[in-house]
């Protein structure tokens, strides 16, 4: 297990928030209350792990990391530095002839 520690007041109360798949009938699309959640036909299929956040409960502190903001703007980053290095690239390459305006 890792980061159970908050990195900056150092409190073991921490809490983990992400993104989780569900599978559920179609009729339930928009109805998940409580009740409808434990049907047996409800099941979680997966999680995604990179999403989620570490979250620090001390109320002094509310210290927040690897959040899913972080996880989103790295790939923003990295696609935007990928589309300046093709534009940088020689003409009629096979790479700029794949790029939309
Ligand atoms: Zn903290």
């Amino acid at each position: 297990m890792q980061k159970i520690k908050c990195p900056k007041c150092g409190s073991k109360n921490m809490r983990i928030m992400g993104q989780a798949t569900l599978v559920a009938p179609a009729s339930m699309y928009g109805a998940f209350s409580k009740s409808n959640l434990r049907k047996k036909e409800v099941y979680l299929q997966g999680v995604n792990w990179e999403t989620f956040d570490f979250i620090c409960m001390n109320p002094k502190c509310c210290n927040t990391t690897n959040a899913y903001g972080n996880y989103v703007s790295k790939l923003e980053k990295e696609n935007k530095e990928l589309k300046e290095r093709l534009k940088a690239a020689p003409k009629n390459t096979a790479y700029n002839k794949r790029l939309p305006d």
